[in-house]
């Protein structure tokens, strides 16, 4: 690596370190970019099963980043100089073609995410930005300077940053893009968190978020591979509802993912954590209502219906219209119905038993499966210490933050990517 003094360095080469370096680039500095692994983007070519969900189509930003949560706010700067519509237009007239999927979510027409890297690659060589891969920094040197504000005053700076080769390489702005610590195997390990702890930053605590979650339930195996459309997933504390979504799901090896379960696993686990600071009789529930289109009465009706179509035949034999049939011995056990009983022999408090256990499927969460296969990690470097107009650090002079490693977080459908293509961009400078 030459000895020169960048203009600016960029930590991290994912979706955020790559926009920010080629931005950086774009407006006239001279800027080099550092990766661990031996090439850019890992963790960008499996986003969206590798398709990658790009980013959200909204025409109003405001509904945009109310998907976000009460820290969307911060957004606000950064999605007006850079928004999904900026970020569509940008790899659009890169030669990638983008398509609008269902919910609203936007892949490349080629279903490929390497596409989406290969344009952010072009964007790179196209402003001379120097890449350097297979590149771990170890440490920051930091010092302290006059502020420029207040002569009687330090404050601190970036004097240079350390490889774990030793070498040690000078710029005049630091940009960290580390990532979080989901899917560590990508190279997101957390350093960044580290490297901004020691410079005084204040670090929310990450927690992984999108994130499957492992039932204790008995029929968890012999669900496995089940997937299942349009249901409602609600939580339950101490059996008052809390939260729920719409949409898919599906039964893993042992527990439940898929869209809805990803949506709510950061509930449960700001749940699951309040619970073990403050040990209470406090529980969490999920229920499964497996037909939200169906009230109680509504339900009850269409069984009886069945049943009378049904005649005389056995309860068992009687569901499969109802529920695909993995589910059905389930529901039959969790009904405590005779499974050998004839339908028109049913009771009417027997019925209710299974409208329920359609409606209020029980299910409860172990824990959440942790960072190894959390799509994203909660938390990061607290955003009161960063200015959401340019991403620089309140408190280290020449520091800058973008992508996951700050507390920022949003929903499935393409909105992780868009605060690495927002916040990157505006880190890369104005
Ligand atoms: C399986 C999966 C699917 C996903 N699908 C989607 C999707 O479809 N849509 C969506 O919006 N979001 C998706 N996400 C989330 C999205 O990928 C992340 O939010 C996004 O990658 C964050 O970008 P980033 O640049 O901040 O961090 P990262 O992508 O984590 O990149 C950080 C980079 O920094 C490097 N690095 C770390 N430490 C050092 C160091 N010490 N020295 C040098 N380099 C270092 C790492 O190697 C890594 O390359 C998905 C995530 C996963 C895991």
């Amino acid at each position: 690596m030459s000895e020169a003094i960048y203009d600016v360095i960029v930590i991290g080469g994912g979706p955020a370190g790559m926009i920010a370096a080629g931005r950086a680039g774009q407006l006239g500095q001279s800027v080099l970019l550092l990766e661990k692994n031996k090439e850019l983007g890992i963790k960008l070519l499996m986003t969206g099963k590798d398709r990658c969900n790009v980013t959200h189509f909204s025409e109003d930003k405001n509904e945009l980043i109310e998907a976000y949560g009460k820290d969307g706010k911060f957004l606000y700067s950064a999605f007006a100089i850079f928004g999904n519509r900026e970020v569509m237009d940008f790899f659009e007239n890169r030669g990638v073609k983008l398509k609008v999927e269902r919910g609203n979510r936007v892949f490349p027409v080629s279903d490929k995410s390497s596409d989406i890297r290969w344009a952010l690659l072009n964007f790179l060589k196209k402003h001379e930005v120097k890449i350097e891969t297979r590149a771990t920094v170890s440490g920051i040197i930091s010092g302290d300077i006059l502020d420029d504000n207040n002569s009687e005053s330090f404050q601190k700076t970036i004097k240079g940053i350390v490889l774990t080769s030793g070498e040690k390489v000078e710029a005049k702005k630091y940009v960290i893009t580390t990532g979080g610590l989901s899917y560590p195997a990508t190279g997101s390990t957390g350093d960044g968190y580290e490297w901004a702890k020691e410079l005084g930053h204040k670090i929310v605590k990450p927690r992984p978020a999108l994130s499957p979650i492992i039932l204790a339930d008995w029929f968890r195996e012999d669900l496995e591979g089940l997937s299942l459309k349009n249901i409602e997933l609600s939580i339950f504390q101490d059996k008052k509802k809390n939260d729920s979504k719409f949409g898919e799901m599906l039964f893993t090896k042992n527990g439940i993912s898929g869209p809805v379960v990803l949506d709510l696993s950061k509930k449960v686990g700001e749940l699951f954590e309040g619970i073990k600071e403050e040990p209470t009789e406090s529980r969490i529930d999920l229920r499964l209502d497996l037909k939200p289109a169906l009230d109680f009465v509504k339900l009850d009706k269409r069984i009886q219906r069945d049943f009378q179509a049904g005649n005389n035949r056995q309860f068992k034999n009687i569901l499969d219209k109802l529920l695909p049939k993995k589910l059905i011995p389930v529901v039959i056990k969790l009904s405590k119905i005779n499974p050998d009983k004839q339908v028109n022999l049913i009771t009417r408090e027997e019925r209710k038993r299974l409208v329920r256990a359609l409606k209020e499927f029980p299910l409860h969460p172990e824990k959440l499966v942790g960072f190894g296969k959390a799509i994203i990690t909660t938390g990061g470097v607290d955003l009161k210490e960063v200015n959401s107009k340019t991403m620089q650090s309140r408190l280290v002079n020449n520091l800058y933050f973008a992508g996951e490693v700050l507390n920022l977080d949003g929903p499935t459908g393409g909105y992780n990517l868009q605060i690495a293509w927002s916040t990157g961009y505006i880190a890369g400078g104005e």
